[in-house]
């Protein structure tokens, strides 16, 4: 199975380049031509426990990657990593089921491809002979930096760089980063929000790279990025069978808090793949451009760019939609490098009335401001003493709003201490800042922090530089220059 480009069909690669490249040089980004089945019985699904699952997936999707690399990958790149017997778990509360994928090393779901991504990568790279040293650019809205450092750090043969917008992440957030040890690490922020950052890092990625060193990308523009992510939904799905809640075949509905578009597209890809999903709900803050477009087949960045409770959805320029539009418009390449060219031209852009039919057949919209937010994570804690993040929180609301009280899987996807000051506000006692937030979350529902994020009052903070959006792709050459430099002295 070929990777293709979303804007030009004749770029064809193997999964493995696909993985090392991150994005296409043309600027799109690289799909399987065609979408393969996984063809699991009932009996199958529930003989795999987490780790075979994800092995069984990828082996779909990434299939010039051995089975024994890919389990050698998984079973390493997970090991030791998680809070929770399984890496994922589903928990049920207030009639709904969440998809719990924050018990990772950095409390939110981006571990659940970024603890393989260093893995495949690193396959890929031995697989086919790949000198260079692999430097990962990754702009952040807030949970994928973290993420990507903490897989990278010290990896030999690798860089990483990770762009935050300076006022646009939680303390937490920045903390994490900011703290980040390593010898081929960087962190810097940028003075403007995600969509400038991830603008910057994509120009700097299709940019000529220093010479020794190749780019890739650690963000849910990349495969290896997003295969991951569609064995939570199958795993989701097991779980209901198991416990008797479903019968295997019956549709499951998923709420999903959005953002870049990645974490729903696995979704669609279960789908594509076989799996019995029903609606796939695409959950928006008050930065909902997406609602808009699944509405109106209009896609429109020309608009405020808000600051919320969920800061690591506030996106106005989501990338895997690219993905989803290619397939929509019967993978006419062409057009979807139109739409592109609109996007970033002119701001905005349109799709016919059959594409935007084809999209709804999967796809349902709805947004949720910061007063829903914080109204549904007091109301669930109250009611269940459930706690939801502000992301999930936003998932759930959606939920109400489009399935009403019928069943759904809501994905949560970050750990509410994250993003303490906001839950603090949300649960009546608003006023702590920072780290202070952590205890005082921890007293006022009698739940713990996870350990890494109280470990962060013990740490220094090793990195303070700030960018323009301008200056990004120079700093990317600098850095990737200085981890090589590194390396020749020892
Ligand atoms: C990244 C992120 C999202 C959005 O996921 P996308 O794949 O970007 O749509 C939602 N919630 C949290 C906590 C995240 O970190």
């Amino acid at each position: 199975m070929k990777y293709i480009s979303t804007r030009n069909k004749e770029l064809q690669i193997s999964s493995m380049q696909a993985i090392l490249q991150g994005i296409a040089p043309d600027g799109g980004l690289y799909v399987p031509e065609s979408i393969p089945a996984a063809e699991i019985s009932q009996e199958e699904l529930l003989s795999y426990n987490y780790n075979q699952l994800t092995v069984r997936i990828l082996s779909c999707l990434l299939p010039d990657l051995d089975p024994e690399t890919l389990q050698r990958c998984v079973e390493e790149g997970y090991a030791g990593k998680f809070e929770t017997p399984e890496p994922v778990c589903l928990s049920h509360a207030d009639g709904k089921d969440f998809l719990e994928l924050y018990h990772g090393p950095t409390c939110a779901f981006k571990d659940m491809a970024l603890c393989l991504l260093p893995k495949l990568l690193g396959a890929s790279a031995a697989a086919t002979g790949i000198a260079d040293r692999i430097v990962i650019l990754t702009a952040t809205s807030g949970d994928t930096g973290k993420a990507a450092l903490e897989g990278f750090a010290d990896v030999p043969g690798t860089g990483i760089v990770v762009f935050f917008p300076r006022d646009g992440v939680s303390e937490v957030q920045k903390l994490q980063m900011v703290t980040q040890k390593g010898k081929n690490v960087c962190v810097c922020a940028v003075e403007g929000n995600f969509d400038d950052a991830q603008t910057g890092v994509k120009k700097a990625l299709t940019s000529q790279s220093p010479a020794g060193v190749s780019y890739s990308s650690a963000n849910s523009i990349n495969i290896g990025r997003l295969a991951p992510q569609v064995s939570y939904y199958f795993f989701a799905y097991k779980k209901l069978v198991e416990e008797g809640r479903i019968s295997f075949g019956d549709p499951v509905d998923f709420s999903v808090p959005t953002g870049n578009f990645g974490d729903i597209l696995a979704g669609w890809l279960a789908k594509k793949m076989g799996l019995p999903v029903g609606r796939l709900l695409c959950a928006s803050n008050k930065n909902n451009v997406l609602t808009d477009f699944l509405r109106t087949g209009v896609y429109d960045r020309r608009r405020e760019f808000w600051i919320t409770s969920s800061p690591s959805m506030d996106i106005l320029v989501s990338s895997n939609l690219e993905r989803l539009l290619f397939y929509a418009c019967g993978e006419d390449a062409q057009t979807v490098a139109g739409y592109m060219k609109d996007l970033t031209e002119q701001g905005f852009f349109m799709v016919s009335p059959r594409v935007l039919s084809e999209i709804r057949k999967d796809f349902d919209c709805a947004y949720a401001e910061d007063e829903e937010v914080d109204g549904a994570i007091r109301k669930v804690w109250e009611d269940a003493s459930y706690l939801m993040d502000p992301h999930t929180a936003v998932a759930w609301v959606c939920a109400e709003k489009v399935f009403g009280g019928a069943p759904c899987v809501v994905l949560s996807t970050a750990s509410p201490f994250k993003f303490a000051p906001a839950m603090l506000t949300a649960l009546g006692k608003p006023g702590a800042k920072g780290l202070a937030a952590l205890d005082e979350l921890e007293e006022l529902t009698g739940l713990s922090a996870p350990e890494n994020l109280k470990a962060l009052k013990e740490k220094e903070i090793l990195h303070r530089s700030c960018v323009s959006p301008e200056e990004i792709e120079a700093f990317c050459r600098s850095a990737a220059g200085q981890f090589g430099k590194e390396e020749s002295h020892d």
